[in-house]
């Protein structure tokens, strides 16, 4: 990939995703698979004001030994140099940067029941750092191609050609052309018009229907909100855009609203593990039975992680023209596949979809009906012929998506 353009994306990453500002610290995390953009993206940093880049390597077949040959206890395990660095994150509210690149299968071969169970015992000691938190730092989501990824998605090319396709497949939805920042300024504001008509029409329900087999209905929450784009922290009030790319307009349903059937769209990888063909049924909000041409028990076990995980979390509208859907390519990437059609996401909701969040507490918000679970997995269900119907509070019928595509 032309360096010029690669420049341009790690100027985007920083300045747009994370906007980074001066005597801010930032940790970039990020596999073995592209050092140099790494270091491209770590000076970028530094030009924006950084007082401190940590960088933090993953390596996944490291991880796979580690799942392997620890014990569950010290999987569940949480050091106190652990806690002081998620003292720190709390402290000084570093911007946190994900150069995902990771292997759709690297996990393939390890016992998910140890690593489910390591992740259920982890979770209530660090959870109050996460709640504390909550909203305040700067962060962002963005990839850059790994060689066994690239290799999944383009299993007949050479390796090295594989990556250049999905180098390009990245940029490309990314919009990363001649002014990407531009791009994203003008992306932002289509994404928040989008949301100020749906918030504005005041919707009760979201009633689904698709040729597959999805009929569906969910609930809105009285005091919720649509939002999609960038987001700002509480306190710094710092805008930035913590997807990249993003191509949703979403919200965080009621508690305990949703009724009936949806049906996937595109397989779901969940802990290194690829659930196929699937279906997950509702009665009173609550996933009630669920089924898949492969790797059910993955599906069943995910959905019983905790009380949570069988609520719904996330309703996001992707129109299936989208950017990515038009690639035409399947990722085995959540950050790419959710961007890629209506979704779905069973598990934890979002606090910042209640309108006046900031004054309240977690513990408000879950009562107001966002959901809680340690878990929070996207799962696609928009497809070509997809109809979406929102009804209002005062009972109107308003056609939200027609065919796959916004009709508002
Ligand atoms: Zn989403």
């Amino acid at each position: 990939m032309q360096k010029e353009r690669l420049q341009k994306y790690a100027e985007l990453i920083v300045k747009c995703g994370l906007n980074v500002h001066e005597g801010q610290e930032v940790i970039v995390k990020a596999g073995l698979d592209q050092p140099e953009f790494a270091a491209m993206v770590v000076e970028e940093c530094y030009k924006a004001g950084a007082s401190k880049v940590k960088m933090e390597w993953d390596y996944m077949p490291i991880d796979k030994l580690n799942y392997n040959y620890r014990t569950l206890e010290t999987l569940s395990e949480v050091t106190d140099i652990e806690k002081a660095e998620w003292q720190h994150k709390v402290d000084k509210l570093p911007c946190l940067l994900w150069l995902d690149s990771d292997d759709p299968d690297g996990l393939n071969g390890t016992d998910s029941e140890k690593i489910a169970k390591s992740g259920m015992a982890r979770f209530p000691i660090i959870k109050p750092y996460r709640d504390a938190l909550e909203s305040k730092y700067q962060w962002c989501i963005c990839a850059v191609p790994g060689k066994e990824w690239a290799h999944k998605i383009f299993p007949k090319l050479p390796v090295d050609n594989a990556v250049e396709k999905l180098w390009e497949a990245i940029l490309s939805t990314s919009r990363v052309y001649e002014d990407p920042i531009e791009e994203w300024r003008k992306h932002n504001a289509e994404l928040a018009k989008h949301c100020k008509i749906l918030n504005d029409y005041k919707l009760a329900s979201l009633e689904y229907k698709s040729s597959n087999g999805t009929d569906f209905k969910v609930g809105l929450n009285p005091i919720g909100r649509f939002v999609g784009g960038g987001e700002t922290t509480l306190g710094t009030k710092i805008y930035f855009n913590p997807n990249i790319p993003s191509e949703e307009v979403f919200t965080s349903p009621m508690r305990g609203k949703a009724e009936g059937k949806v049906v996937s769209t595109k397989p779901l990888s969940y802990q290194g593990k690829l659930i196929e063909n699937f279906w997950m049924r509702f009665e009173n909000g609550k996933v009630v039975e669920v089924g898949a041409e492969k790797n059910q028990d993955v599906l069943e076990k995910m959905v019983a992680m905790d009380e949570g995980a069988a609520y719904l979390g996330e309703v996001a509208l992707i129109a299936y023209d989208s950017p990515i859907n038009n690639t035409g390519i399947l990722f085995y990437n959540t950050l790419f596949d959710e961007n890629a059609s209506c979704h779905l996401a069973v598990g934890r909701g979002f606090n910042e979809t209640i309108q006046g969040f900031e004054k309240m507490t977690s513990e408000e918000c879950k009562k107001a009906g966002i959901n809680e679970s340690m878990i929070h997995v996207d799962f696609m269900i928009g497809s070509k012929d997809m109809s979406i119907v929102g009804v209002t509070e005062d009972g109107k019928r308003i056609q939200i998506f027609k065919n796959g595509n916004w009709a508002i």
